[in-house]
């Protein structure tokens, strides 16, 4: 029977398809399609990883025996005799092989699925000894996975391969309880056609990669992850932020015509693309791309941005166990980014770790659940506090800019101190090059206005820097202090809550008056429902993921800013600016 749940809207569009439910440590294994000629081959893969690990298990095994009885360890001896149970379970290993030879998944893909069926029967067990051995389980399949991760698969590819059987032409669409950036980035290379998580904010960064991969997708949909079961037939609506799982033919049917539409309506679009974004009054309005990896630029080309206004150099830093890019690395990705932006201006911004983009789980210093990370070691403050990080991402950005034209950004900024350190660690970096005699270009220098504090005290970064960005989504969550990767609290966070909008205008005025450039990066920017209101406040710099750039300029070619200048006042005076934003 069909029923549904509700959750966020954060990506649009509607995805039908079958239900993969990944748990959210075991996004990082592959998800690919094997032709049917690879199937035998993937099975044998398995094979011989299960065989590995008995025959690991059993040398443990004789060596506890060996030791001799008074040494033995009983329970020990009795959980290895478990493990290498499970390894021979039925239900694991038909279970597996159904997923591949049917469903054509690689050998991992196939493993994890399968282990999420049968984790979930264990926890609907009463016996609490059975229901624990789910645990046992979990520690069998990671080490079948370890071992497979030293033999790939012949052939790895991201995509579905044409002309294969139905099975694998039917969309797929991941569900989980919780999805990290860094889980999203293995998403970006995998299958899924959408994905809904129980857990995530509007404006989280699980959320902002799900824009900028322009798939459809809910988070905060609660207890989704428990009730959607493997291979349900699953409808995400990214635009109303509804699942519906199991859906009637009606529904289906009603579903698949909205889905037509909405191609329909990209398709139209896409017309625009050569337009450029010029108000009825003559505005010229500048529009630029939001991008995580330098291979997005493409993207942001495509459609129709004339530079990149965020480029969010923490997604290099990301999914690496702890391991850092080092200068050259980053020196090579910025400029396959600035390259990439064919002379187009790319705007850098120095990494934004922490909160909910730490580094990678392990990594996390122990004993730190009890704090606030989006009020910790996040972003500038990361940096500051590690200057040899920060002087490398520094000179990797000042090469770059040797390659076309960069602009430096510095998320976070709060403090004069703050200003000061940073500016001498940029001129350090500059030193330190020229003394090695490295070849480097001129960048302009850009701070994030994302803190009240600093969108109350602009002179300051007008004396300093050549240009602000508002990163809205900080903004918000700060000035209103909602954690905006809650969604407990999303009701709340509210992009025209008048000190929010009071924050804005005084910045965009501020800069406008000094003749300083001013953009707004956060997501603000890339919603329609926003395009008036921020024209209205004087804004003509607007950076978003490239899916959002043409709907955004639609708006754009429909208004006139004059009139919309004494609107915005109206609306900024308002004890109710919602109330006014569709007049
Ligand atoms: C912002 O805060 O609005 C912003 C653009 O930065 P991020 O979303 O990466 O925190
Ligand atoms: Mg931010």
């Amino acid at each position: 029977m069909s029923f549904s749940v509700h959750g966020l809207a954060v990506s649009r569009g509607i995805a039908i398809g079958r239900a993969v439910i990944v748990a959210s440590s075991r996004v990082d294994v592959a998800h690919y399609f094997v032709q049917t000629e690879q199937v035998v081959g993937e099975i044998e893969r398995l094979r011989h990883a299960r065989n590995e690990v008995a025959a690991e298990i059993l040398k443990v095994q004789q060596s506890l025996h060996d030791l001799g009885p008074s040494d033995a360890h009983p329970e020990l001896t009795a959980l290895l005799d478990v493990h290498l149970m499970l390894l021979q379970d039925e239900q694991l290993t038909n279970g597996v092989k159904h997923w591949i030879v049917e469903r054509h998944y690689n050998a991992e893909w196939a493993l994890t699925t399968q282990l999420e069926v049968i984790a979930r029967q264990f926890d609907e067990m009463e016996d609490p000894y059975l229901r624990e051995r789910k645990a046992d389980l979990e520690q069998v399949v990671e080490r079948i996975l370890r071992v497979m991760r030293g033999v790939s698969s012949p052939v790895v590819s991201g995509q579905p391969h044409p002309g294969q059987d139905n099975a694998v032409d039917v969309p797929l669409v991941l569900i989980a309880h919780d999805l990290s950036p860094a889980d999203m980035l293995q998403f970006k290379q995998s299958v899924f056609a959408g994905f809904v998580t129980d857990v995530g904010g509007k404006t989280s960064h699980t959320a902002i990669v799900a824009r900028s991969m322009d798939i459809p997708a809910v988070v905060g949909a609660r207890s989704a992850s428990q009730l959607i079961e493997q291979d349900d037939w699953v409808i995400i609506d990214g635009d109303a932020g509804v699942v519906v799982i199991d859906p009637s033919p009606i529904l289906l049917a009603e579903y698949g015509f909205k889905q037509r539409q909405g191609e329909v309506e990209r398709e139209r679009l896409s017309r625009l693309k050569n337009t450029p974004a010029v108000t009825l009054d003559g505005q010229k309005i500048e529009l630029l791309a939001n991008i995580e990896q330098p291979e997005d630029a493409v993207g942001a080309l495509k459609a129709g941005a004339v530079g990149v206004g965020l480029f969010r150099s923490e997604f290099l830093f990301m999914g690496r166990n702890g391991k850092l890019p080092d200068e050259e690395e980053q020196y090579q990705a910025y400029k396959r980014a600035v390259e990439g932006m064919q002379g187009l201006p790319v705007t850098i911004r120095t990494v934004d770790v922490g909160a909910d983009k730490p580094l990678d789980r392990v990594a996390q210093r122990a004993g730190e659940d009890h704090l606030n990370p989006a009020l910790g070691l996040r972003a500038i403050r990361w940096s500051l506090a590690d200057p040899a990080m920060f002087l490398a991402q520094l000179r990797a950005i000042l090469r770059a800019a040797a390659h076309g034209p960069v602009n430096l950004l510095v998320p976070m900024l709060a403090h004069a101190s703050e200003i000061r350190q940073t500016l001498a660690l940029i001129n350090r970096a500059r030193e330190q090059l020229e003394a090695a005699g490295v070849r480097q270009g001129a960048v302009k220098l850009g701070a994030m206005i994302e803190v009240p504090a600093a969108a109350l005290t602009i002179p300051l970064f007008l004396k300093h820097f050549d240009f602000l960005s508002i990163g809205t989504n900080d903004l918000i969550q700060y000035t209103l202090a909602i954690d905006r990767a809650d969604e407990a609290v999303s009701h709340l966070y509210d992009p025209v809550h008048p000190a929010v909008l009071h924050l804005l205008a005084n910045t965009i005025t501020q800069c406008q008056a000094q003749g300083k450039g001013v953009s707004v990066c956060g997501e603000m920017a890339g919603d329609v429902a926003m395009t008036r209101l921020l024209l209205g406040l004087g804004l003509r710099s607007f950076s978003m993921h490239p899916s959002q750039i043409l709907a955004v300029k639609q708006q754009i070619l429909r208004c006139d800013t004059t009139r919309l200048q004494t609107w915005a006042q109206t609306v900024l005076a308002a004890e109710d600016p919602a109330a006014l934003m569709t007049d």
